[in-house]
Formats: C-alpha cells, sequence, structure tokens
C-alpha cells in the first residue's frame, strides 16, 4: 500500500522571512509541494500570477469558496486568502509532503480538519527587527505596514499553539532545522 503525504502548515509575521527559509527548503527537497494560493490582495512587483499566487478579484474568490473549492480560506490585513483543496488532496495522495504557507486562523483550521497536520511557526529573532525588514522591503504603505506589525505582535503571541518554533536568525541555520523537523515526521 502506498503512504499519503503529510501536510506542514508554516505560519509567522509577516517580513519573519518565511518564504526565504521555505525557498531554501524546497531547494533541498523538491519532492515537496508549495501549495499555490488563491489572494485578492493586489500583486507586488516581481510576482507572478499562478506562482506566487493565484490573483483573482472578490466575486471570484467568493465564488471559489461558495463552491467549497478551498481546504481553508481567511481575511487576513483586509484581504482574502483561500488554499486550494484539489491540489492538495491529489499531492498528498500521490505521497508528496505538501507545504502550506498560511496565517494563524488558516493554521488553526487546518489542524482541525487534519489533526496530524504538522504546525510550525517561524519567527524572527526581535520585533524590532521584523519592523525593519517589512520597511525595508518597501511594498506596504504606511498604512498596511502598521496592520501588517500589529498582527505581528498578535501572531507571535499565539506561537504556543505550534507543533514546532523555528527562530529564522540565519536563513541556512532555520532552513536546516525546518527541513529535520520534515525529514523526522516522515
Ligand atoms: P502576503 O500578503 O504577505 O503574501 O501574505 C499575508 C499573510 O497571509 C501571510 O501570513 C500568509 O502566510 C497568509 N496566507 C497566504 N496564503 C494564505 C492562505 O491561503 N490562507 C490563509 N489563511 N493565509 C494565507
Amino acid at each position: 500500500m502506498s503512504h499519503s503525504g503529510r501536510l506542514y502548515v508554516i505560519s509567522g509575521p509577516s517580513g519573519a522571512g518565511k518564504g526565504t527559509v521555505i525557498r531554501q527548503v524546497l531547494k533541498k527537497h523538491p519532492d515537496i509541494m508549495l501549495s499555490v494560493s488563491a489572494t485578492t490582495r493586489p500583486l507586488r512587483p516581481g510576482e507572478r500570477n499562478g506562482i506566487d499566487y493565484q490573483f483573482v478579484s472578490v466575486p471570484e474568490f467568493i465564488g471559489m469558496r461558495d463552491r467549497g473549492e478551498f481546504l481553508e480560506s481567511a481575511e487576513v490585513y483586509g484581504n482574502y486568502y483561500g488554499t486550494p483543496r484539489g491540489p492538495v488532496d491529489s499531492a498528498l495522495r500521490a505521497g508528496r509532503d505538501v507545504l502550506l504557507e498560511l496565517d494563524i486562523q488558516g493554521a488553526a483550521s487546518v489542524k482541525r480538519a487534519k489533526p496530524d497536520a504538522v504546525l510550525v511557526f517561524i519567527e524572527p529573532p526581535s520585533l524590532d527587527d521584523l519592523h525593519d525588514r517589512i520597511r525595508g522591503r518597501g511594498t506596504e504603505d504606511p498604512d498596511a505596514l502598521f496592520k501588517r506589525l500589529e498582527a505581528a505582535y498578535e501572531e507571535v503571541r499565539s506561537k504556543g499553539t505550534y507543533d514546532h518554533i523555528v527562530v529564522n536568525d540565519e536563513v541556512e541555520r532555520a532552513a536546516d532545522e525546518l527541513a529535520r523537523i520534515i525529514e523526522s515526521s516522515r
């Protein structure tokens, strides 16, 4: 009998460097699938539709949600985000591990729906550091920056509900730690 893959949820405040850590892990483990979420947030410079996200309008998103196409969905910083169910289920059935990068609401819904999902929280070494990283990225206007910082405090307070906490003090080291967590849960 073939075994099914495992689901990993990666969360952490905006600017904690989740994306970079995940990319490093995928380089070492190209067999792992990173789920592409649908979002109503505007595309940032450098992002590609269908690769970073599936960028959709609000009516499109609501249609997808109402048809039950999402494994989970949530409103984050005033935009909608959702995990398409189909690709995740087929990868798991094919025995592939799947990474979902979700906010804390998404992580909690996935844990309810799939209790054997492994939840990993990636945190920045400090909140000052986080502030500098989000500002440095220069992609958010002051209002969005404030919302993201406020949410960061909230997210860091919820880290106790995660199975593992990885401090992103150094990308290579954090990626190795995340890779070890995945290898040891297999
Ligand atoms: P960003 O706009 O910076 O790409 O993502 C904002 C937040 O939404 C991040 O915390 C990210 O992990 C989260 N996020 C991205 N996709 C999804 C999703 O499909 N569902 C949920 N619940 N959160 C998501």
